[in-house]
């Protein structure tokens, strides 16, 4: 194996036999930029770089990142951190940065606000006063930005690159023609109690194109965190909701509400009706979209027998985004607001194993040193999209910023951005 960067060696905290020893691609340890595209051209690899899954391929719509200047691509850490302090206090109220729970620690230091999506969402609308919004997340969290601010606000995305495999499987041309199939099949009118054939319910993890088609035919948004509460407010004005892009999370909370795993039915876009026959759609409660996680899927029922084995009494809790068997077998399951909540409040001495990205575990682990919290799987893993939000790409933009230049920022076309925005206003008005 090559070189081990320096950050993944800092997520092994303890050496047990639960301890990573292993990063699922020792291609992290180069930086961002050696995955970046030339502008105008394909991504070079046909999947997201390093530490993606091989299952994803990048579409040729996946957002593409210039080269910064090459100065910043070698300036040593230290002086990136310094320069980033420097140009945040230039810049002062007219800044406000944002950061995931899943970035990496060199950057999420200089973030005034952490949260997951939902969070985030919430802290760039409370955001009205500052100019310039930074976000240090992945390409649909800045669109979601955008949509949520002022029209003289600016958002910039460090490193345009930085995308979402999960995202990219879901398309707007081909959930139009998915949408087209099933009103075909089901029709237009609604039932005797007023609730129309289907309801769209998109998840936060998705394209700005995506929440405008929601917005658009009397559907909404969803985030992790108010998935539940999402979907009953679907069902009180539909007969059945078509889900996307994460077949798990959809899943999983359906089914927590009772809704049965035979009604159910998965839409491959690559099949004709989904793959599935006339009859299994018009039994359906949820069309689940063929999606996933490449963060979350990787977490299975075996890793948590070995934990428990390792440890009878650990606490199991992973995110939704998992499997319907890994979340079944599981102590619990919830958002990263959710994750982050329970350790929180756990007493001392317990000991966790939790399936989630694993900067966000090494940080709840280094917050609560009283505590035994490992990452579910054994081998290290980060978000590689999230990855490429570099502190190279930060100082570039808030230096770029300092000198009145804006790069990198995200802008949702007008033609989407007004429907993008009744959808979201839909989820926000749902609270968790
Ligand atoms: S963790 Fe998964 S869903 Fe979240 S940004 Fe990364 S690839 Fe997308």
């Amino acid at each position: 194996m090559a070189s081990v960067p320096v950050q993944i060696d800092l997520l092994t905290r303890t050496p047990s036999p639960r301890s990573a020893d292993s990063v699922c691609d020792p291609a992290l340890a180069d930086g961002p930029w050696t995955l970046d595209a030339t502008p105008g051209l394909p991504l070079p690899a046909p999947t997201y770089g390093a530490g993606a899954s091989r299952f994803d391929v990048a579409p040729p719509t996946t957002p593409v990142q210039q080269q910064i200047p090459a100065e910043y691509r070698r300036t040593p850490a230290p002086e990136l951190e310094e320069r980033i302090r420097a140009a945040k206090a230039a810049l002062g109220d007219r800044l406000v940065v944002l950061g995931h729970y899943y970035q990496r620690d060199e950057v999420v230091q200089f973030a005034d606000v952490v949260g997951d999506s939902f969070q985030l969402a919430q802290a760039s609308r409370a955001a009205q006063e500052a100019e310039f919004v930074v976000f240090c997340g992945v390409h649909f969290m800045a669109e979601t930005a955008d949509l949520l601010s002022r029209e003289d606000q600016v958002v910039v995305l460090p490193n345009l690159a930085a995308g979402c495999s999960m995202a990219d499987m879901a398309d707007i041309d081909s959930v139009t023609a998915c949408w087209e199939q099933l009103e075909a099949l089901y029709g237009t009118e609604p039932d005797a109690d007023g609730r129309v054939p289907v309801v769209p319910v998109t998840y936060m993890n998705s394209s700005a194109a995506l929440k405008g088609f929601c917005g658009d035919h009397g559907g909404i948004v969803c985030t992790s965190s108010n998935a539940a509460q999402v979907l009953e407010w679907a069902f009180q004005r539909g007969q059945r909701v078509l889900f996307f892009p994460d077949q798990h999370l959809g899943r999983n909370t359906a089914k927590a509400m009772g809704v049965p795993l035979s009604q159910m039915p998965v839409w491959d876009p690559r099949k004709a009706r989904g793959g599935n026959s006339a009859e299994a759609l018009t039994d359906a409660r949820v069309v689940l979209w063929r999606g996933w996680c490449s963060v979350h899927a990787r977490f299975t029922v075996d890793q948590i027998a070995q934990a428990r084995a390792e440890n009878p009494d650990v606490r199991v809790v992973v995110h939704p985004e998992c499997p319907a068997e890994v979340v079944d077998a599981a102590d619990e399951n919830g958002s990263t607001q959710y994750i982050q909540r329970v350790v929180d409040e756990a007493p001392a001495g317990t000991a966790f194993a939790i399936g989630t990205e694993v900067n966000m575990v090494r940080r709840l682990a280094d917050a609560r040193p009283d505590l035994t919290i490992t990452c579910l799987d054994p081998v290290i893993c980060p978000c590689s999209t999230m990855y490429r939000i570099h502190p190279a790409y930060l100082a570039w933009v808030l230096e770029s910023l300092v000198a009145g230049t804006v790069v990198n920022q995200v802008k949702v076309a007008d033609d989407v951005a007004a429907a993008g925005r009744v959808a979201l206003e839909r989820m926000l008005a749902v609270r968790p």
